[in-house]
């Protein structure tokens, strides 16, 4: 399974434990979007999954972080989100 987190407004949130639905909603669909880009990528060089955080100030300006086991693979998670 994919590493995805959600920061709201400096929050740890989830999918499971936002309070607002439509949030909830939303969160979901940004995980599923993401999970179909890169659910299923590892780096070709360490078989590693990548790490994406999903941060912003509130759910309409969230920007995505990648982390990974190295740049190069960084860079090729990140094209496939963008
Ligand atoms: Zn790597």
């Amino acid at each position: 399974m994919l590493d995805i987190s959600f920061e709201l407004n400096g929050r740890k949130v989830s999918p499971n434990n936002i309070s607002d639905a439509l949030e909830a909603a939303m969160l979901t669909s940004v995980k599923e979007s993401i999970t179909q880009s890169v659910g299923s990528i590892r780096c070709t060089e360490h078989g590693e999954r990548p790490k994406i955080k999903a941060k912003g100030r509130n759910i309409d300006s969230l920007s995505l972080e990648v982390t990974g086991c190295c740049d190069a693979f960084i860079e090729q998670v990140k094209k496939k989100i963008a």
